[in-house]
Formats: structure tokens, sequence, C-alpha cells
């Protein structure tokens, strides 16, 4: 595999053909923030938070580093104004849609993003895909999916799959950054299988 000569934040990084400029600054030392990122899963490109500043042939544009390929002699910035100013738009974006998440209210200090900019959409999910790819991925279980497309898209629990896949597994809890697939998975094991659900409830 051929080595490839780029620069990240001022900084000449080595990488391989085939990475993407998020695994090359990260083999690099250089953070770049995401949400819907996992070294194990198949780069998705959902929450664009990793969005990074690119200048090839003079011309600067804004990518995603979680899916932009590495290509010889660009220059990337991870932290310029323009990347903050777009990463903190996007995170007001996100958090109209999942206004408690931990994970993003975090985001949006560094960032000084407004929770508040933008009307709230409660969906509780930021559809970054992490529980599906997961499922499908690493477990190969397929239990959950997503459904419908544009504003109605969002992840559903298979329950004829989640009814014998999830209930001694559960692993994409803990990778959701907002814990809407665990109150997914609790609604579609009270209404599809409510006999496992009150099996695993905590006894009084
Ligand atoms: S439920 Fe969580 S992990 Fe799954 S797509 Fe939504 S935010 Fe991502």
């Amino acid at each position: 595999m051929s080595e490839i000569l780029l620069q990240i934040d001022g900084k000449e990084v080595k990488a391989s053909e085939g990475m993407t400029i998020y695994e090359a600054a990260k083999s690099a030392g250089i953070f770049i923030p995401t949400l819907c990122h996992h070294e194990k899963l198949t780069p998705y490109g959902a929450c664009r938070v990793c969005t990074v500043e690119l200048e090839t042939a003079g011309r600067t544009r804004l990518v995603a580093a979680c899916v932009y390929p590495v290509e010889r002699n660009m220059v990337v910035r991870t932290r310029s104004v323009k990347v903050g100013k777009t990463r903190k738009v996007i995170l007001e974006e996100l958090l109209a849609h999942a206004p408690d998440s931990e994970d993003l209210r975090r985001l949006a200090r560094e960032y000084g993003a407004d929770a508040d900019r933008f009307e709230k959409e409660p969906a509780f999910c930021i559809l970054c895909g992490l529980c599906v790819r997961y499922c499908a991925e690493i477990k190969q279980k397929y239990a959950v999916g997503f459904s419908d497309r544009g504003p109605r898209r969002e992840i559903i629990f298979i329950p004829e799959v989640a009814s014998k896949a999830c209930w001694d597994c559960k692993e994409c809890f803990e990778l959701c950054p907002t814990s809407y697939a665990q109150a997914a998975y609790v609604l579609t094991e009270a209404l599809a299988f409510p006999d496992r659900a009150s099996a695993s409830a905590p006894e009084e």
C-alpha cells in the first residue's frame, strides 16, 4: 500500500492509501470529534461533527473527515474558524433532535453551540446509525434498522429478531450517543413481547 504525505493542522502526516482523513489525523495524535464513528464499523458520515476544512489545488471546502479519503499533498485544517462555526451549527441542529444527550451537550459547550437556536423536534435519535451498523456488522443479527426516509426516518427494532437476539446482548445501548437505542428497545419489548419485558423487569 503506497504512502501518502499530507498536512494536517500544519503538521506533516504520513498515511496509507485508503485511509480516511479521520484515521490519518488519529494516527498522528490529532483529535477530531465525532458522534457516529466507530473504529470497527464502516464509516458512515452521518453526524458531520467531524467536518474539517480541506485545501486542494488552492481551493477550500468542508468535508466529513470520517469518510473522506486521504490524497497526496492535501492540506487539512481541523480547528479553523470556519470549521468551528460549522461544527457549532451542526451541533445546534442535532441538539434540536436530542436536547438531553450528554455527549451532544458536552460538545455544545466546547463549540459555544446554542441549544435553543433551532425549534425543538425531539426524536431523541440523531440517526448516527451506530446501533444499526453494530448489530449488522459486528453481531450480524440485523435486529435494528432504519425505517422510512427523510424527516420520518427513524430506527426500529424488528420485534421477531429482537425477541431472540437482543435480550442477552444490548451492546448497542452503550454506543448510542443519546440513549435512544435503549428507549426504543424497551418500547419494542413492552409492545411486542411483553412476557419477556415483565420477566426482565427488576423485582420490587
Ligand atoms: S438510537 Fe442511538 S445509536 Fe441508534 S441511530 Fe439513534 S442515536 Fe444513533
